[in-house]
């Protein structure tokens, strides 16, 4: 089987909170935020395609020094059968996995769900559910991610969410985007403007600017910055 991939990195600590990871980017997006940080991945056809059965020859070889495996893009879920498979093949390694999703496929969620294949799924929730074409794109859909949720607690998964947290874009809104996702563990992640259109330069949001975002909202949070990576807060 086939799959269309940005790129894989095969050791990150950084990536999965208490792991070592091979982190493989997935090649193409269904959504279009204007903010992308990984343009260069949306579209599937830009991107290099590897068979699933490389992919995991360049996993065995890193087995030595890894403990899991986190799939992200682009949109993983979008390839839902390359997917599958991959992480099948990992867990048959023994190897722990986290899916970084953007929740637009709860059907795809629920089968990994369901065959025990995911054991942390990261779901980002961009903006305000009533709100969240005008942050994450006119391609985006908040039904589909408000139902990935229902998925994940129909099945008392692991999870988290994510929150992009975009200076002047969606802080203001981070408290209330923070209460209606629910989640066990969120994690306020600072926008990053490398590689995004110049316009949104200088909207990424300083670790300090973060837990005072954070001290306004409520549940158990992480905050993530590229300089200090997660911290518990
Ligand atoms: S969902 Fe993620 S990968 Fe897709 S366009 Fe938005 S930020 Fe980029």
């Amino acid at each position: 089987m086939r799959v269309y991939l940005g790129k894989f990195v095969p050791l990150s600590p950084g990536t999965y909170l208490g792991h070592m990871a091979f982190v493989i980017y997935f090649g193409g997006c269904n959504w279009r935020c204007s903010y992308c940080n990984v343009p260069e991945y949306l579209d599937k056809a830009r991107c290099d395609e590897m068979l699933t059965s490389d992919l995991l020859t360049e996993i065995i070889h890193a087995r030595e020094f890894i403990d899991a495996v986190v799939f992200t893009g682009g949109e993983p879920t979008i390839q839902g059968k390359a997917l599958l498979s991959l992480c099948e093949l990992v867990k048959g390694e023994g190897l722990s996995v986290k899916l970084q999703t953007n929740g637009s496929m709860p059907g795809v969620i629920e089968e990994l769900l369901m065959r025990n294949l995911v054991d942390l799924v990261s779901l980002d929730i961009k903006a305000l559910f009533d709100n969240y074409s005008s942050v994450a794109g006119e391609f985006s859909n908040a039904e589909n991610v408000m139902e990935s949720i229902e998925v994940i607690r129909k099945h008392h998964a692991s999870w988290q969410a994510v929150v992009p947290v975009i200076k002047g874009i969606n802080e203001l809104d981070v408290p209330g985007i923070v209460k209606q996702a629910g989640a066990p563990l969120t994690v306020l992640q600072a926008f990053e403007s490398d590689g995004v259109d110049p316009k949104f330069s200088g909207l990424s949001p300083s670790r300090e600017e973060l837990i005072a975002i954070a001290k306004r909202c409520s549940g158990k949070l992480h905050i993530k910055t590229k300089l200090y990576g997660e911290e518990a807060l």
